[in-house]
């Protein structure tokens, strides 16, 4: 791909804080030359407002036709209301593979020097929503019943995109983690087919496999032994919740959703409707969603101009958001940024 090439993208600015943490990442991405040329969509509590569904078509058509997606965060009424947007994408463009990364930017935390990536399989095991309650006497919730699916192919496809993406951006070791001591088909099959790729990765990359309650325990007493973890669905969740916690919490957490057909860059976080308008949120994680975003279509340098950058701004205690113990509103610290960039620093 030439590097001076437009590159069409889908943009949802969201909910709550969105509109917000968007507009200051869009400023940052101009501040770099980035090659986006942006589609703007709504969705979310935006579409309802005008009378339409959350996910319309024209949102969909766009990202199908721009394989690309930057996006705010969407809220979703708790209980009743409309099915969450974000599961809705994820099944629409088979989104199988959530990448989050956590670094440490933020001195003076509990870790330093954290640099680990979780990828979790996105669409199979014990989120598929196969459960029913079974009804005993006068009791209609009496017993509960889930079944987790795991197909051998989409293990193989987790697994050959995790190797190749631990390979290509160079990474050293790569973690299987599982339960297959007690699920031995559920997660066994995860586990027996995601080490049989890896056979043909065994001269780049150091594989090694672990319980996730010991991998949960380690990432606590040791995480700097972690390069990239691979896991399933559920182990996914919870464990990458528990990596954006060893580097300062979600406002620090971006996360990439990647496809055969297309990719969507977003936040870990949501629409934080307690903050928004406010114009203080933290733009950090989509910040550094859009520098994954940038990686994705080949143009490293800006990424890694973007990172440098917010390693700057974040090493300052006085150039932070209120979140981090700073005073500086999203506006100031996006203009601090897009200086940072423009004196190459
Ligand atoms: P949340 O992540 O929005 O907020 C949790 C807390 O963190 C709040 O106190 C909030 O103010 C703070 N926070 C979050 N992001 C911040 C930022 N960038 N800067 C400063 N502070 C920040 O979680 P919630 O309140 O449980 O969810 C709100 C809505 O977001 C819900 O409707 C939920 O369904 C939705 N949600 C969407 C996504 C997504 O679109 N990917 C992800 C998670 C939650």
């Amino acid at each position: 791909m030439a590097n001076n090439k437009t590159i069409p993208a889908t943009l949802i600015h969201g909910d709550g804080i969105g509109p917000e943490i968007v507009e200051a990442t869009v400023a940052v991405l101009d501040a770099l030359d980035a090659p986006f040329v942006w589609d703007v969509q709504i969705a979310g509590m935006a579409a309802v407002d005008k009378g339409g569904d959350p996910l319309p078509e024209e949102a969909l058509e766009s990202i199908r036709r721009t394989k690309l997606a930057l996006k705010g965060p969407l809220t979703t009424p708790v209980g009743s209301g409309f099915r969450s947007v974000n599961v809705r994408l994820r099944e629409a463009f088979k989104l199988f593979a959530n990448v989050r990364p956590a670094v440490s930017y933020v001195p003076g935390g509990r870790y330093e020097d954290i640099d680990l990536i979780l990828v979790r399989e996105n669409t199979e095991g014990l989120y598929v929503g196969v459960e029913h309650y079974i009804p005993i006497d006068d009791d209609p919730h009496a017993v509960a019943e889930a079944s987790g699916i795991i197909t051998r192919s989409g293990c193989r496809r987790i697994a050959e995109f995790t190797f190749e993406y631990a390979r290509k951006i160079g990474r050293k070791k790569v973690t299987v983690v599982h339960k297959a001591n007690i699920l031995k088909a559920l997660t066994g099959l995860f586990l027996e087919t995601v080490m049989d790729v890896s056979k043909r990765y065994k001269d780049e990359l150091i594989i090694e496999e672990r319980i996730v309650d010991n991998c949960a325990m380690q990432l606590v007493l040791d995480p700097q032994q972690f390069d990239v973890i691979l896991t399933t669905n559920m182990f996914g969740d919870i464990l990458s919740d528990e990596i954006a916690g060893l580097v300062g919490g979600l406002g620090m957490a971006p996360g990439a959703n990647i496809g055969r057909d297309a990719a969507l860059f977003e936040a870990v976080h949501g629409s934080a409707p307690d903050i928004a308008g406010q114009g203080i949120a933290n733009p950090t994680a989509l910040m550094l969603a859009a520098a994954m975003m940038l990686e994705h279509v080949d143009h490293g340098d800006s990424a890694a101009r973007l990172r440098r950058a917010i390693h700057t701004a974040l090493s300052r205690p006085e150039s932070r958001t209120k979140d981090l113990g700073g005073g500086l509103t999203t506006r100031e610290f996006t203009q601090g940024l897009t200086g940072l960039i423009e004196n190459g620093e």
